[in-house]
């Protein structure tokens, strides 16, 4: 089992030159692989950095606390380091890379995380691949195509989700996975994440709207406000924010943020 955890969290980030603005200010948070958690909160309320801070986007600052995965502090680790060691964010690789094909790419991904002497076989990753293709109901030629270059949203979302099952880490951050999908595309990857699901898999699903946890049913619900997790609870807490909205739970808890 592996275990990440937020302890006490703080983090700014620099506004203008010398002006900086903390986000988070103080996030608690435990995970464990084999389970799923889900993040909502308002807009702009610090979750996407808290998935970013995690991942190690060097235009977070943390400014208090740590983030420990199996125990050890992986603040000083770039974001390489941090991959290796079995995170993923998905929007990890939004850019699109002239020259590298998509496949290149997700062996070339998966052989950075195993040892020189353990690299997967072309047929091993084949296999692999186009067990991945049928279930996430894409054609062999979105592996040909250079790296997002040309992919629409829906298919930039699908790749993603395919890279989750190739890369297969331990803790899948995903931020906003379901943004801007049709339902078709949106049951599609509810399909892929929750075919990870099992002992060896974490994921901490950031989401706006109640709709994607339908598909994809968390263990655990956090909800965010001011840059602080104010509430967890089980699947059953997203419902109630989807009835009462977030104003209802601000008034519960006595919030002014
Ligand atoms: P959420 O994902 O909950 O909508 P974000 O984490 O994206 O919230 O943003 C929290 C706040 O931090 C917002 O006010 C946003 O404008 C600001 N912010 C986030 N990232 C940056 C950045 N790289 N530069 C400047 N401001 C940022
Ligand atoms: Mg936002
Ligand atoms: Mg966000």
């Amino acid at each position: 089992m592996a275990t990440l955890e937020v302890k006490d969290l703080h983090v700014e980030i620099e506004e203008e030159k010398d002006q900086t603005r903390e986000i988070l200010k103080g996030v608690n948070l435990t995970m464990n692989t084999g389970e799923i958690h889900a993040i909502m909160g308002p807009n702009g309320t610090g979750k996407s950095t808290l998935s970013q801070t995690i991942m190690g986007n060097s235009a977070y600052h943390v400014t208090q606390g740590d983030i420990l995965l199996n125990g050890e502090s992986i603040l000083d680790m770039p974001v390489d380091e941090r991959a290796r060691k079995g995170l993923f964010l998905a929007m990890q690789y939004p850019a699109e890379i002239q020259g590298v094909t998509n496949a290149e790419f997700l062996r070339a991904a998966i052989n950075s995380r195993r040892p020189e002497d353990d690299q997967i076989s072309v047929m091993a990753f084949l296999k692999e691949l186009d067990k991945n293709l049928e279930l996430l109901d894409m054609s062999e030629e979105m592996t040909e195509r250079y790296l997002n270059e040309g992919f629409s949203g829906g298919e930039k979302k699908r790749n993603e989700i395919l890279q989750l099952l190739m890369i297969k880490p331990s803790f899948a951050l995903l931020d906003e996975i379901d943004s801007g999908l049709d339902i078709d595309a949106l049951q599609v990857v509810s399909k892929g994440v929750n075919s990870m699901r099992g002992d060896n898999f974490g994921s901490l699903i950031i989401t706006h709207y109640q709709r994607l946890l339908n598909y994809i049913v968390p263990d655990v619900v956090h909800v965010m406000m001011g840059g602080k997790i104010v509430k967890s609870g089980d699947a059953e807490l997203a419902k109630k924010l989807e009835s009462e909205g977030y104003a209802g739970l601000r008034d519960e808890l006595g919030l002014d943020v």
